[in-house]
């Protein structure tokens, strides 16, 4: 028996789980199952890193300091408040870990991004799940969910899962209506693959309040979700903190030379963000057709949702595409259990993808909910 126990909250932790890459029996598969890029990394970015693979042996530049004067040069930022993580979620990790604490809430919405809870717990702190409508961020339940216990609010706009996103004006209403004392995380990974004319990634609240920070990441417009490197923009003060919280090699060499070119190569991004918006919208009216119930989607992948009859459920059409290669994303753990997450990827493989379900709509119900037994 070890008298080793862990502190309090870390054994509530259910570990995050991600998207399968692999389908036994079969060694082609095609994967929508994470919102990778479909169009993988620029090649730009691949060169930095082949070119960067000679110099391994050195230790990073702790400071990310080309990494985040590029960052600045590009959003017009002020790079002495732009700090970079192991990706985004190192950077909310850190956040919970600076602001957070045993007896302390932070609110997080319903279908919010499972790391929020997660971060919360690692720090002994409790994850408060407020209810949305109609699948977004709801800004009044949020504010009335406020207790004198609050110290984050962590929102990714627009929200994994859901895909739905809040207006600026909304999310100026929810940092209007906060205590002082709360910090306002917007998660911003999929700003990139927004058209809203009223979205706002957020950085204007961010030098209007020292109560802000946004967060982005290189993991999915920029197709370097397996090197790790995410950025927050912040206040001087809460950069200061984050600089003390991280580790001081936190980025690796490879990966910030990689994100520099990804930053750099702008028409790839364009190109990313044009094949998105097209397949995106092909996929979407594509189910709508079949009859399945499709969201709006302002990110790089769909919510589908499925009806509760055995053999036409979500758990039936994910085994189904599973028979075709196709990986999609159940979401039971975001408390949406009759719907799959599908990301947007090539063009043969979302229409692999919606060939398969309409297969699957065809095929008898009776004979599909059989063949899973
Ligand atoms: C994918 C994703 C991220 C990115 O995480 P990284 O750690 O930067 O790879 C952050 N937030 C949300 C909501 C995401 O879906």
């Amino acid at each position: 028996m070890s008298s080793l126990v862990p502190r309090p909250g870390i054994l509530d932790i259910a570990p995050y789980v991600g998207g399968d890459s692999a389908i036994p029996g079969l060694n082609r598969v095609i994967k929508l199952a994470s919102n990778e890029s479909a169009l993988g990394a620029s090649p730009r970015a691949i060169e930095a890193m082949r070119e960067h693979a000679v110099s391994m042996f050195r230790y990073p530049d702790g400071g990310c300091r080309a990494l985040r004067q590029a960052l600045g040069d590009r959003f017009d930022l002020d790079p002495g408040r732009i700090v970079c993580g192991a990706g985004s979620d190192e950077l909310l990790g850190l956040l919970a870990r600076a602001y957070a604490g045993p007896g302390d809430e932070t609110l997080y919405t319903r279908h919010g991004f499972l790391i929020y809870p997660i971060a919360t717990r690692t720090v002994g702190a409790t994850p408060v799940a407020v209810a949305e409508r109609d699948l977004t961020c709801d800004v009044d339940a949020l504010l009335a969910a406020v207790t004198p216990a609050t110290r984050i609010v962590f929102l990714a706009n627009p929200n994994n899962p859901t895909a739905t996103y809040l207006p600026a004006t909304e999310m100026r209403r929810l940092r209007e209506g906060l205590p002082e004392t709360v910090l306002l995380v917007i998660d911003a990974a999929y700003a990139e693959y927004i058209d809203a004319a009223d979205y706002d990634c957020g950085f204007d609240l961010v030098d209007e309040y020292g109560t802000v920070v946004v967060t982005r990441t290189f993991s999915k417009i920029y197709g370097l979700g397996g090197a790790r490197v995410g950025w927050a923009y912040c206040s001087e003060a809460v950069a200061d903190v984050l600089n003390r919280l991280r580790m001081p090699f936190n980025v690796a060499a490879p990966s910030q030379a990689a994100a520099t070119a990804a930053l750099g190569d702008v028409e790839f991004v364009a190109k990313a963000q044009d094949h998105n918006r097209l397949w995106r919208s092909w996929t979407i009216t594509e189910l709508r057709d079949l009859g399945l119930c499709v969201r709006d989607s302002h990110c790089n992948f769909v919510l589908v949702q499925f009806p509760a009859e055995p053999g036409r459920d979500a758990v039936a059409a994910d085994a189904y595409l599973k028979t075709r290669g196709v990986i999609a994303r159940r979401v039971a753990s975001y408390g949406l259990s009759d719907c799959l997450r599908i990301t947007i990827g090539l063009e043969t493989e979302m229409r692999t993808c919606v060939g398969a379900l309409a297969d699957f709509l065809r095929t008898d119900p009776a004979q599909i909910a059989a063949s899973a037994r």
